[in-house]
């Protein structure tokens, strides 16, 4: 039987009157309803935010980090089966840098940030007077999350906010929503009811979240073109936000390094997740004097790594999320291809699902589509440079500012590379490794603010001074 999926409001499984469909990328077999929420479930579940949030806000720093460790117990307790369901709609294999290696993302992202707390940080104390400066919570927070991993960006949303005494209110992207129902579901036993509840919906939905007068912050994860929209639609009710957006991630490759030694790290840099990851690796430049030799030696590589099925844990890459996703990678490369670039491998699905298989592009310039577009998909476009400095006006030359990374055995010219490249972090012979202590976000049209370490903490917080008279 099909399951119908329930969203969490004020600590209840609530069922909506109409369900959408949600369909197993790999197979395009039924795996859930999905509920579609209405503007009054969405009301009720700010209303029981907002009722939450008034003694929430005042529970000990002690409550919070013990409930932030209990739904780490929880995720644990329950990984497996929330691993299975996320590879049944996102399409992700179970091994590789899949859902079991998600899970584990969220359990270690919940642990941390239940450790972390933020200071009471003393001003001045003399005999002007003494003035503190604490953190103190924002009020609801509206989550908003995309399709590519949706249970670590929900964690990434929910954790902070919970830990510095908000209450939430998430919202998953309508492809992925029922691991997101359902991980919800099992955490929100770990806080009182309405500290945080999860509505499911279409675009509109979300939209509504960053409208509504009694959020005081979103937290957005999405597209850029979306995230325009969410910080417009912020602005009326001068909402603080954080937006994580897209990225189309420059790899600069200096002469003096060896292909077949870096091979390895930049293709996993750049087809984690099929390449449906924000700070994945999305256009690599190669100086001339190893352009065919790194083509050569990433095509090896790309040709033992298995595509498939999730749920075969031989597989370590599955398919595209979705079906305008799948459309739009094929459509890039179709217009590569009539560019006269030359593909070195892939650039012909086959078969059922959303499988595009793993694609190298080589002979490809700046100006197009694949190069200047964020591709989001499996497929790396390789571009020839002969100067440096050429390759690091393309690096900075585009919109988006969220990762870049140089690959170089010479660590001082790295370090220089690294200094003019325009991006939120520069990775230096590694991409797309993230860290719960290291704050991560984007710059340019990549991003507003950070998530993780003290800075993404206190993101979820406002400043507060207490001076008194001395
Ligand atoms: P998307 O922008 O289409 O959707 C993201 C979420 O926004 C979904 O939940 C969607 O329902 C909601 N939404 C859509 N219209 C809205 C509106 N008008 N107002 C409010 N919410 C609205 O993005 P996507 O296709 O789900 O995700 C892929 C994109 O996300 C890529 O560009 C990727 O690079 C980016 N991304 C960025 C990061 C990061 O940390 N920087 C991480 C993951 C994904």
């Amino acid at each position: 039987m099909t399951t119908q999926y329930t969203m969490t409001i004020n600590g209840q499984q609530v069922a909506a009157d109409s369900h959408s469909e949600i369909n197993n990328p790999s197979n395009g077999e039924l795996v859930g309803l999905s509920p579609q929420a209405s503007t009054a479930h969405l009301n009720d579940a700010v209303a029981a935010a907002e009722k939450a949030f008034q003694s929430w806000r005042f529970s000990s720093d002690d409550d919070r980090k013990a409930a932030c460790h209990t739904m780490a117990d929880i995720l644990e307790a329950n990984a497996g089966d929330l691993a299975v369901l996320l590879t049944k709609e996102q399409g992700k294999p179970l091994a590789g840098m899949g859902s079991n290696f998600e899970l584990g993302g969220c359990i270690g992202w919940t642990r941390y940030t239940a450790e972390q707390s933020l200071e009471v940080k003393l001003l001045q104390d003399n005999e002007g007077g003494r003035i503190e400066q604490h953190r103190v919570p924002i009020g609801v927070v509206g989550s908003i999350t995309p399709w590519n991993w949706p249970l670590m960006i929900a964690i990434w949303h929910v954790i902070p906010a919970i830990r510095t005494g908000n209450t939430v209110v998430i919202k998953p992207s309508p492809y992925t929503p029922l691991s997101t129902l359902k991980m919800i579901e099992l955490i929100s036993e770990a806080v009182p009811p309405g500290v945080l509840n999860c509505v499911a919906g279409g675009n509109e939905l979300g939209a509504e979240i960053t409208q509504h007068p009694a959020i005081g912050k979103v937290v957005f994860t999405g597209s850029i073109a979306t995230g325009k929209k969410v910080m417009a639609s912020a602005s009326e009710t001068l909402k603080a936000i954080t937006l994580e957006l897209g990225g189309n991630d420059p790899g600069i490759v200096l002469p003096d390094v060896d292909p077949k030694a870096m091979a390895e790290g930049i293709f996993w840099g750049s087809f984690i997740n099929s390449g449906q990851t924000c700070g994945a690796l999305k256009r690599l430049y190669v100086h001339d004097s190893i352009y065919d030799e790194t083509c050569q030696a990433l095509t090896d590589f790309a040709a033992n790594v298995p595509m498939g099925d999730g749920m075969d844990e031989n597989n370590v890459l599955g398919p595209l999320q979705n079906e305008m996703q799948f459309n739009k990678v094929k459509d890039l490369v179709e217009d590569a291809k009539a560019q006269g670039a030359r593909i070195l491998c892939g650039g012909e699905p086959t078969g059922q699902g959303y499988f595009y298989p793993i694609t190298l592009v080589a002979d490809i310039k700046d100006g197009t589509r694949l190069v200047d577009e964020e591709q989001f998909g499996p497929v790396l476009p390789i571009i020839r440079y002969s100067e440096l400095s050429d390759a690091i006006a393309s690096a900075n030359g585009l919109e988006y500012g969220l990762d870049a990374s140089v690959w170089s055995t010479d660590a001082e010219a790295a370090a220089k590379v690294a200094a003019q490249l325009e991006a939120g972090t520069v990775f230096i012979n590694k991409h797309a490794e993230i860290a719960p202590h290291v704050p991560f976000g984007g710059i340019k049209c990549s991003g507003l603010g950070v998530e993780f370490g003290e800075e993404g903490l206190e993101a979820y917080t406002n400043i507060k001074i207490v001076n008194a008279a001395a």
